[in-house]
């Protein structure tokens, strides 16, 4: 084993966007994929994906969706991250679907489809709250006239409109169905264009899992394909979702201190009577977030023991009890399903699980380099 061994259950991915499909309502699935599949691997993961049942893959920088038709996929991708200067010839070439966040980006979608005499596949994107990708919808007449007259010229085939969500991993809260009406707004003014939209998509996994009601045609989970949910399951079953990332390190050294021993750099943990240490061989500069130090656990045959005090660049020590079983050799788990779960170790370091698979998923690239 390398100093952190980050593996994936591709088998959970699949089971995972079977569930979603389950709790759609009938919409489709696009798992999104964007940054490596949440640190889960780009293209096994949408293989995984895809044999879940996901009609859609998302992603957000061009080269991801060109990346996933190099790896061979052949099924609709939507990519939405993107100014004017967009690969829209490559794009348009490997028939991936377009996001168009404003005049400027239709414009030059419109441009490389004139050069090409190919009409790509168009979803307008309308900010209705969030705050970021988008046209404003006092803005939206306007683009919409522009892809109308692109469409006419049989430059673009205008087959979606979408938005996010601000605030769907708090239900109840008021913006969410601010948003909503908002996005019928959009639609409305679709309508009366005569834009015959194929899909209409406003939910990530939190609204795909809370709010039946938004789920239209098409449906955007992202952390919960990788079993992660991102609201609470009131059945307190995780919504039958399974994480599919494990990170796992090695315990390399077990020795007898007295009470009273500093623990690593600054002595932020002493040990409070005679006991056991474990050294694990793992640290920052190996993505182990350095803000666990006395905050986040590992589990180590199969029980729980919080890091004890800083952690090192390639190291860190857990205080194992004054009585233990555990051996060098034997296997640290930091996150999986003999171990904590990223969303525990993202609530001990106050982030978001989000960004511990991403931090994880950049080491496991590494690996796998
Ligand atoms: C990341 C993202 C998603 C997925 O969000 P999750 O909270 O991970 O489900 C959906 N849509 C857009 C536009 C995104 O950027």
């Amino acid at each position: 084993m390398s100093a952190l061994d980050v593996t994936v259950d591709y088998g959970a991915i699949t089971h995972n966007v079977e569930v979603l499909r389950s709790r759609a309502s009938g919409a489709d699935v696009m798992a999104v994929v964007k940054a490596d599949a949440y640190g889960h691997g780009l293209a096994a993961a949408a293989e995984a994906a895809r044999r879940g049942g996901a009609a859609w893959l998302g992603v957000a920088q061009p080269g991801e969706a060109l990346a996933l038709r190099a790896a061979g996929d052949t099924g609709r991708i939507l990519t939405w991250l993107y100014g004017p200067e967009l690969p829209a010839r490559e794009l348009i070439i490997a028939e991936v679907d377009l996001s168009a966040s404003s005049p400027d980006v239709l414009g030059a979608i419109v441009a490389a489809a004139r050069d090409l005499g190919v009409a790509p596949r168009v979803h307008l994107c309308v900010d209705t709250g969030l705050g970021r990708e988008g046209v404003p919808l006092r803005e939206l007449g306007a683009l919409l006239d522009l892809a109308v007259a692109a469409q006419a010229e049989g430059l673009v085939r205008i087959v979606g409109m979408w938005s996010h969500l601000a605030w769907a991993d708090a239900p109840g809260h008021a913006t969410i169905d601010a948003q909503a009406t908002a996005f019928r707004e959009a639609l409305a003014m679709a309508q009366e264009r005569e834009i015959a939209l194929e899909v209409r998509h406003l939910a990530n996994s939190a609204c795909t899992l809370t709010r039946p009601d938004l789920h239209f045609d098409l449906v955007r989970p992202g952390i919960a394909v990788y079993g992660l949910p991102p609201v609470p399951d009131p059945a307190g079953e995780r919504f039958g979702l399974r994480a599919a990332m494990a990170v796992r390190s090695e315990v390399i050294l077990v020795k007898n201190v007295g009470a009273g021993q500093g623990v690593s750099y600054g002595h932020d943990y002493v040990t409070p009577y005679p006991t056991t240490l474990g050294l694990i061989s793992a640290g920052y500069a190996d993505g182990v977030f350095r803000r666990a130090g006395n905050r986040a656990e590992v589990s180590i045959r199969g029980r729980r023991f919080r890091i004890a005090g800083r952690v090192c660049m390639d190291q860190f020590v857990v205080d194992l009890g004054p009585v233990t079983d555990v051996v060098a050799g034997d296997v640290a788990t930091l996150i999986g399903p003999d171990g904590p779960t990223a969303t525990e170790w993202a609530d001990a370091i106050e982030t978001i699980d989000y960004e511990v698979v991403c931090r994880f998923g950049v080491l496991r690239r590494k690996g796998a380099a």
